[in-house]
């Protein structure tokens, strides 16, 4: 089997200190905490950043600057910048695209509109065929954010259109209210519609982090974990750190039996040597 990718996803664009007093915040922080990350096992981050001035998820490029330089520097990560914004919020299609502009290895791309919240998160095909078409002339990979078949049925037509290339790599997002929920069923019904040659990872939502993270290392795909997708460790306890996650996956890999990949054999995965 492939070794494992473990991308942890820092911080999302919506969690408050209120809700948890770890959530990084800062660009130190989230560059800190990313760097615990990869030292404990993750070879991608995920990257959003925040607004100083309301805490909440932000396009602002300089901002990123100061998030990605240092992680350059200091690490050899994989950084998977967001172009969601604020899903919900819809930012014009010219500032959640901004981050390709840093030429990030990775960039999600959300492959269609849903529901979050009381929100509409919308990805309508023409901003997909935009996101698409920046993403290849940036030279960055999209990493296809699914929620539910539909979202995998889109990618592939675009693929067939060749708005996409292979080999295409989806990150698969069960568990979220609205979307496809967080059970193996669901899991294996997606992984199945996915194409001959593709890569994936997954992500639970909330209490489907860890069941869906374990399919993953039994499957053969790869797993997200992080601050974004739950602010808890357990039932009740609110995670300490994004390290955290990112620890009990190595220790669960390890007990299984499966190879962690470094960041340069996640590249040689990806195919974004
Ligand atoms: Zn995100």
């Amino acid at each position: 089997m492939e070794p494992l990718i473990i991308t942890a996803a820092i911080t999302g664009s919506r969690i408050t200190r209120k809700q948890s007093p770890y959530i990084p915040i800062t660009p130190e922080e989230i560059v800190q905490s990313s760097i615990e990350c990869w030292r404990a096992g993750a070879s991608i981050v995920h990257i959003h950043v925040r607004d100083p001035e309301t805490g909440l998820g932000c396009q602002d490029i300089e901002i990123f600057k100061q998030v990605v330089e240092p992680l350059r520097e200091q690490t050899d990560l994989i950084l998977c910048l967001t172009t969601s914004g604020i899903p919900g919020k819809n930012l014009p299609t010219d500032q959640r695209l901004a981050p390709l502009s840093l030429k990030p290895e990775l960039a999600s791309f959300d492959a269609g509109s849903i529901n979050l919240g009381n929100a509409l998160f919308a990805n309508p095909p023409d901003f997909l065929k935009e996101a698409a078409r920046r993403m290849k002339e940036a030279g960055v990979k999209p990493e296809l954010e699914v929620f539910d078949l539909g979202m995998i049925m889109t990618c592939l037509r675009m693929a067939e259109a060749g708005d996409l290339e292979p080999p295409l790599h989806f990150q698969l997002v069960l568990g979220t209210p609205y979307g496809a929920p967080a059970t193996p069923k669901a899991l294996i019904h997606l992984q199945e519609h996915l194409p001959e040659g593709a890569t994936w990872s997954v992500l639970g939502a909330g209490r489907g982090g860890l069941p869906m993270a374990m399919m993953a290392i039994i499957m053969g795909g790869h797993v997200r974990v992080g601050m974004e997708d739950t602010i808890y460790f357990a039932k009740g306890v609110l995670a300490k750190s994004n390290v955290q996650f990112v620890e009990r996956i190595t220790k669960l890999a390890k007990e299984y039996g499966r190879a962690l990949a470094t960041p340069s054999e996640a590249r040689e995965i990806l195919g974004i040597m």
